[in-house]
């Protein structure tokens, strides 16, 4: 399979690298997508993703895939499946794949060599105090007694930290740079901590020294030969780290690091420790969900890579903080989907209308096609009998003109089929209509009723044939724009949308969607794009509305 074309669209970034490609600072561009596999990747992820990987297709280099799990206990395997099935659903290949667990020896080793340069120390400070001794934004720090510590002592403690002499939390390496550094980062940031008793899902139990971030980020980087480090803004105040670490150990080479905002959609949340809650509490039915931000749920919803690609690509690349509305997201979807998803006939709220003149036995097998425009998606058959289903919403005892559907007494035209007249609806007890009497006009399959005007046309199922499926109607999780907003924590149950999910259970379908596999998508004609969910079976059809045809939020947003 190859690879996505991206439509090469500028930015920023893709301005510095024009440059340093011109001044010949690199003559190929190597990038990476460094997830920390401590969750499902969501659609900003997706961001980083067609940026990183973009990039290097449009400039003929390459991307690797880097697994940043510096942080063992909230890290798992399930999670690193998961991303390597997300990235690559997307459409993209990594060059390396690699996790920064690789360059654990490597990243000790040049912890020795800052120790021996008089860069960094062992510091017997807790965690309250190296907090305490921090400093403000406005004040500086204070040095850790423990800073002048000589190099032997500090080597032979780093290497008792190793060898697991020391218990958690009693001692820290730190960077020796500057406590009086306006740049919080730079005050002697600790480098590594003591974690026993973790199993490290790559490394297991061999190590109890963990690097952090900061220190390890841009070692990984300068050892696999990045050219350009993207990362977002939040990392912007940590470059100096960055490029001093870079300057004080021998590393092959000096990436350079640029950072880009993070992509915040309306209506949901896109912080994994969020979306963690949400799983762990069981607000959604797991990282899946068709209602997360997730690749995993987007995919089960039913959006394609696609459309997901043309969503980063649109939203763009800035330095700029900003919410992207949810219509954009979905505006994509439907974009995508109106080219290449074969229409189909669904009944979601199924009225039951006899057709009288229409013979009992008889079965008109009607050629339908698969989409209006692309003839190339070919046809299906419908079959028509004397009892039918349409939708309730398609029958009004009295109307207004403007309601262009079936009216006691009025005509209304089948879709691909004929022209019906209703004359009859009958009730039950509770004064609800159950059943519609109507006749049908022979002379009007594929051409108009004589001498009349019929504007409306409705879908529908035959009742003898049709497959009876659950349709599984979602919409946004949250109520707020900025689901948590002015509340602290992780909390955003408050916020969640009670209708998210609405389960219809009776749906009728046209028989000709009963072969349709797992992700399936399809137009149900007048309700929207819909997948097959991967909890259907043959003997029970689950589908996704995974949009509606029309953008339903913005009237109501306008009505507001
Ligand atoms: P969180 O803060 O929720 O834990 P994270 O940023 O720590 O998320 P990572 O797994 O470390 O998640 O992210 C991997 C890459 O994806 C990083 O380069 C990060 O900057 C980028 N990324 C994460 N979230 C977004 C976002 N909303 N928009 C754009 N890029 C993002
Ligand atoms: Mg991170």
């Amino acid at each position: 399979m190859s690879q996505p074309e991206t439509r090469a669209l500028t930015n920023f970034i893709r301005q510095i690298i024009d440059r340093d490609l011109a001044t010949g600072k690199h003559a190929e561009i190597l990038t990476r997508f460094p997830p920390e596999p401590n969750g499902y990747l969501h659609i900003g992820h997706a961001k980083s993703i067609v940026l990183n990987f973009g990039i290097a297709l449009d400039y003929r280099g390459a991307c690797n895939l880097r697994f940043d799990d510096t942080n063992p206990h909230k890290e798992n395997v399930e999670f690193v499946e998961s991303i390597k099935q997300d990235v690559a659903w997307l459409g993209y290949r990594w060059k390396g794949l690699y996790f920064a667990s690789d360059y654990f020896e490597q990243l000790y080793r040049f912890a020795e060599e800052l120790i021996l340069k008089g860069k960094a120390f062992v510091c017997d400070q807790t965690a309250e105090e190296i907090r305490a001794y921090r400093g403000t934004l406005t004040e500086p720090g204070r040095e850790s007694p423990w800073r002048n510590r000589p190099v032997e002592e500090n080597l032979d403690l780093f290497r008792r930290m190793r060898a697991g002499e020391l218990a958690d939390g009693s001692r820290t390496l730190r960077a020796r740079i500057d406590m009086a550094s306006p740049n919080v980062n730079l005050r002697d940031p600790v480098l590594y901590r003591i974690r026993h008793g973790v199993i490290h899902h790559q490394t297991g139990t061999e190590w109890c020294l963990y690097p952090m971030y900061d220190y390890t980020h841009p070692i990984s980087d300068a050892l696999e030969g990045i050219t350009h480090s993207l990362c977002t803004l939040e990392f912007e105040d940590h470059r100096p780290l960055y490029d001093w670490v870079l300057d004080q150990v021998s590393v092959p080479c000096h990436p350079r690091q640029i950072e880009f905002s993070r992509l915040n959609l309306q209506y949901t949340v896109m912080s994994k420790r969020r979306l963690t809650r949400l799983v762990d509490e069981g607000f959604v039915g797991g990282w899946d969900d068709p209602r997360m931000p997730t690749i995993a749920g987007l995919r089960r919803r039913g959006y394609t890579p696609q459309a997901i690609r043309d969503f980063c690509e649109r939203i763009g690349v800035t330095k700029a903080d900003n919410t992207v509305e949810m219509s954009l997201l979905e505006d994509c979807i439907r974009n995508d989907l109106n080219a290449r998803a074969p229409r189909r006939m669904a009944v979601l709220h199924p009225l039951r209308v006899v057709i009288e003149n229409f013979a009992d036995d008889r079965v008109e097998q009607l050629e339908a096609p698969s989409h209006p425009k692309d003839q190339s998606m070919g046809s299906r058959v419908v079959p028509l009998t004397r009892e039918i289903y349409i939708d309730r919403d398609d029958f009004r005892e009295e109307a207004l003109r403007k309601y262009k559907r079936l009216v006691l007494n009025g005509e209304v035209r089948l879709r691909n089929a004929y022209v019906i007249r209703c004359h009859e609806a009958i009730k039950d007890g509770q004064g609800e209509v159950v059943e519609l009497r109507c006749t049908y006009d022979p002379a009007t399959l594929g051409a108009n009723p004589a001498g009349r005007k019929v504007a409306g046309v409705i879908h529908w199922v035959s009742a003898a044939q049709a497959l009876p499926a659950e349709v599984r109607l979602y919409d946004r999780l949250f109520v707020q724009p900025s689901p948590g907003a002015g509340r602290d924590g992780e909390d955003v149950s408050e916020d969640l949308n009670p209708d998210s999910l609405r389960t219809l259970t009776r749906c009728m379908l046209e028989p000709s969607l009963g072969g349709a596999g797992h992700g399936q998508s399809f137009q149900f004609e007048r309700e929207g794009y819909f997948c097959v969910d991967p909890d259907s079976t043959p003997e029970r059809l689950v589908f996704n509305r995974t949009v509606t045809l029309r953008d339903t939020w913005a009237k109501i947003e306008q009505r507001d």
